[in-house]
C-alpha cells in the first residue's frame, strides 16, 4: 500500500552544528523518509556562524545522505512545517533539564497545529552533555573542540581564531 512520504523537521539554531545534532539527524534519517534540518535565522544578534555558513556546514556534513535536506526558516515553525508538508517535528532530549522547555514548546505547537506530532529522541550518551553554547565557550577559551563537532565545523572555527 502506498502512503504519503513521512517528512520530519529538525528545527534549531545549530550555531554551531555539534556531534549531538549529527547523532539525532542520523537517527531521524533512519526513521523518516526525509528529514529537513531547519536552521532558524536571526534569533541571536551576534551568531558565531551566519545562517549561510551554517547551511554550508550542514550540507557538507550530510552531502552523502540523500534523505537529509538543509534549509533555513524564520517565523512560526508550524507555518513552515505546513509549507514543507512535514508531519513530524524532531527534537533531541539530553537531560531532564531540557524537558520542561521542550514540553511547553511541543504542546504549544500542538495547540497551533494539532496534526503536527513532536517526536523526541535521545542521543548517544557521549553527547548528552554537549551543547552549542558549551562548544562556543570551550572554543573561546582556547581549548580543542575535536570530537565534539564535525571536522567541517572544527576547520571553520580554526579559521576564525
Ligand atoms: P535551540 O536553540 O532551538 O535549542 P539547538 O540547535 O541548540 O537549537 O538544538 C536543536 C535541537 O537539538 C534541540 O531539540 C536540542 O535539544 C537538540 N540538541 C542540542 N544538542 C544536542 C545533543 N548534544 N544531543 C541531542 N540533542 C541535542
Amino acid at each position: 500500500m502506498s502512503r504519503e512520504p513521512r517528512i520530519a523537521l529538525y528545527p534549531g539554531s545549530f550555531d554551531p552544528l555539534t556531534n549531538g545534532h549529527v547523532d539525532i539527524i542520523q537517527r531521524g534519517a533512519r526513521l523518516f523518509d526525509r528529514i529537513i534540518v531547519a536552521i532558524l535565522m536571526n534569533r541571536e544578534k551576534t551568531p558565531l556562524f551566519t545562517a549561510v555558513e551554517r547551511v554550508d556546514i550542514a550540507r557538507e556534513v550530510f552531502a552523502n545522505e540523500p534523505n537529509v535536506e538543509i534549509d533555513t526558516f524564520g517565523g512560526l515553525l508550524v507555518e513552515y512545517a505546513r509549507r514543507r508538508e512535514a508531519s513530524v517535528i524532531v527534537r533531541g532530549l539530553r537531560a531532564v533539564s531540557d524537558f520542561e522547555y521542550e514540553m511547553q514548546m511541543a504542546l504549544m505547537n500542538r495547540h497551533l497545529s494539532p496534526d503536527l506530532e513532536t517526536v523526541f529522541m535521545m542521543p548517544g550518551e557521549a553527547y548528552t552533555y554537549l551543547s552549542s553554547r558549551l562548544v562556543k565557550e570551550v572554543f573561546a577559551l582556547g581549548a580543542s573542540v575535536a570530537g565534539l563537532v564535525p571536522p567541517a565545523v572544527e576547520r571553520r572555527l580554526l579559521v576564525k581564531r
